[in-house]
């Protein structure tokens, strides 16, 4: 069983030929809400990638809180511990103009009330195969999570990047930045050096570079390389979110890294090939399909 502690998102999406400036107001063309954000991204990744995962978070008391459960659920996510908490569920404001620029707002709302695992969470935290973590959620109920992890592996998205504390690092096993989240984190542009910075943090860390695939590295001096699965990509949202999901079910399922990497990179190569951040999710049958 994964665990997964952390954010869940509402995505409000407004299309308009053009963005409103300040004090205008524009006719839009269309409208989407899209359940999201990263935790119940990973989440819903994992769970159709075929693992038995528990999402431990928050939504709000308001009208989007029962949809982002039943989105999940509807994934085959454990919901029994997504607590619901007074006010806004966390929520992703977004403007997309006619060019595909976009601005974001986005409100952590329930996602900042969580404080850190409750005694139930901790103890699902506990007997897990690994615990996957992102920086949506407060940094302080991210550390409490990953504290309570003792023996479990720790994987930590460092999304939206920011400092790492001291007291996180020493218990992550596994970071898996993207190659720009990689470079904030240690000064390195070339994503090789990166990892190697990174290892001087975590014992292994995965960077991931989009189209060129991913870097995977240990302390103990494995380095491997695995290029990405060659397709054409019409949409890149949460390709990151399923790779680390994918790849995550294939390491507590016992495949070696190469094994699991490719696993991960066909996973999200076929994420890139439909619309959408869950709905274009693999399920186990088509990731086993692609990779036979
Ligand atoms: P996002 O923010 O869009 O969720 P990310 O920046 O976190 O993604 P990327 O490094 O862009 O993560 O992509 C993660 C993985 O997805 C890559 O390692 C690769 O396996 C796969 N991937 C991403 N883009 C493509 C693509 N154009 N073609 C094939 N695979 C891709």
């Amino acid at each position: 069983m994964i665990s997964v502690f952390g954010s869940a998102n509402m995505d409000l999406v407004a299309y308009a030929a053009t963005a409103p400036r300040r004090g205008e107001t524009v006719t839009g063309t269309a409208f989407a809400t899209v359940p999201g954000g990263k935790g119940a991204n990973q989440a819903t990744a994992a769970a159709k990638a075929g693992a038995s995962v528990a999402f431990l978070g928050a939504v709000g008391d308001d009208a989007f809180g029962p949809v982002m459960r039943g989105a999940l659920e509807s994934a085959g996510v454990d919901v029994s511990r997504l607590r619901v908490v007074p006010g806004s569920s966390g929520i992703a404001h977004i403007v997309v103009d006619g060019e595909g620029g976009n601005s974001i707002i986005v409100i952590p709302g329930a996602n900042g009330a969580v404080k850190g695992p409750t005694p139930d969470d901790a103890a699902v935290i506990a007997r897990s195969d690994a615990l996957l973590l992102q920086l949506e959620l407060p940094m302080p109920a991210v550390v409490a999570a990953a504290r309570a992890a003792g023996d479990v592996p720790v994987v930590l998205t460092p999304a939206p990047v920011q400092d790492l504390p001291a007291e996180l690092l020493e218990v992550v096993d596994v970071i898996v930045p993207n190659e720009h989240e990689a470079a904030a984190i240690t000064g390195q542009a070339d994503p090789a050096q990166a990892l190697d910075a990174l290892l001087e943090l975590v014992p292994e860390a995965v960077v991931t570079l989009g189209s060129q695939g991913a870097l995977y590295g240990s302390r103990g001096g494995e380095r491997l390389h695995v290029p990405a699965v060659p397709v054409r990509a019409v949409d890149t949202t949460a390709a990151g979110d399923t790779f680390v999901g994918a790849l995550c079910v294939a390491r507590a399922e016992g495949r070696t890294w190469e094994a699991a990497l490719r696993f991960a990179a066909t996973a999200a190569a076929l994420s890139v090939q439909r619309e959408g951040a869950t709905t274009s999710m693999p399920t186990r049958a088509e990731i086993d399909a692609a990779m036979a």
